[in-house]
């Protein structure tokens, strides 16, 4: 992977090289940690601006909270730490991978009584995924149960539940893979929202079984400005054999069109017009050119901008 500078750990900047944790950290044996995923976009201008800088850190509030951290930072203190780790790195775009973990302390599978660490590190990264447009999966896992664990928190240790499938079609032809959920439905990737359109109408899988994506989010708030009708329901995986285009969405793989799903093609395998026409307004946003969401950009002065 690409390096920067620094990271951020527990309210200092360290080298790269040098933010390290004890081998018998509690998160490492037990995955009893929360993550982001933020990306940072060159805007035209020249400046650098991250996506949805709060929603993320409200979703890591709510992801720690689930874990009973008691984290000793404020939301703004979060937010101004994520910016100064992009500003220190000085770099224009990429990604920001905020961690907040149960340290090394005592062992034994209840956290408590462990420090609660935290880290936030950026680094350049360019497309996600490994096509521009997906050849996927039914996994034969599905989406962990509601019930088992808490399923809107982005907690490490539901990202098993992503490993696994993705090891499934490990070598194979597949770049990704669709899990089902409990009932049958179609729930999401392994770190991407799904979406579907039949006849002009953009369908979405209801929150009940996904992670509520940020991305999720905005592309129902842009795809209603487009004009177009949003419909958050169950979707069966007959539906999508027969939509007329499908595609996923996150903050790494951002809008990513799917072109067969287990081998059957859709939109006879090219990438449809309404997620194409998505994909390039999601650009717009995130590169600030539609001054229409520039308050959903959290602008950030580089290091090495400051005497520009
Ligand atoms: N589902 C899962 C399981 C994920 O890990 C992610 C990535 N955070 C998403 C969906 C997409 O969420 P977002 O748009 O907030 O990145």
């Amino acid at each position: 992977m690409q390096t920067t500078e620094f990271i951020w750990f527990n309210g200092k900047f360290v080298p790269w090289d040098d933010a390290k944790v004890h081998v018998l950290t509690h998160a490492l044996h037990y995955a009893s940690g929360t993550f982001e995923g933020l990306r940072f976009y060159q805007t035209d201008d020249g400046s650098s601006a991250i996506f949805r800088l709060v929603e993320h850190v409200d979703r890591l509030l709510y992801s720690a909270q689930a874990l009973h951290m008691a984290l000793p930072y404020s939301k703004q203190q979060i937010c101004d730490a994520i910016v100064e780790t992009v500003a220190r790195n000085n770099i224009t775009s990429g990604y920001l991978r905020p961690l907040v973990f149960y340290g090394y302390q005592k062992m034994g599978v209840n956290p408590i009584g462990n420090p609660v660490d935290m880290i936030i590190a950026c680094w350049p990264w360019g497309a996600y995924h490994a096509a521009e447009e997906l050849d996927v999966k039914v996994s034969q896992y599905i989406r962990l149960h509601p019930k088992s664990t808490v399923i809107d928190a982005k907690l490490s240790a539901n990202y098993i539940n992503c490993i696994l499938p993705l090891l499934e079609i490990q070598g194979t032809h597949y770049h990704e893979v669709l899990l089902l959920d409990h009932d049958h439905y179609v729930s999401e990737g392994s770190s991407v929202n799904f979406f579907m359109v039949k006849n002009g109408v953009i369908y979405t899988p209801t929150l009940s079984n996904v992670l509520p994506g940020i991305t999720r989010d905005f592309i129902l708030i842009l795809a209603k400005k487009l004009g177009y009708q949003v419909l958050e329901t169950q979707i069966t995986l007959a539906e999508v054999y027969a939509a007329d285009e499908a595609f996923f969405s996150g903050t790494a793989g951002e809008i990513t069109p799917i072109r067969s799903l287990d081998d059957k093609l859709i939109n006879g395998g090219g990438a449809g017009p309404i997620s194409l026409k998505l994909k390039a307004a999601y650009q717009d946003v995130v590169h600030g050119r539609d001054k229409t969401f520039s308050s959903y950009l959290t602008y950030v002065k580089l290091e090495n901008q400051q005497h520009l």
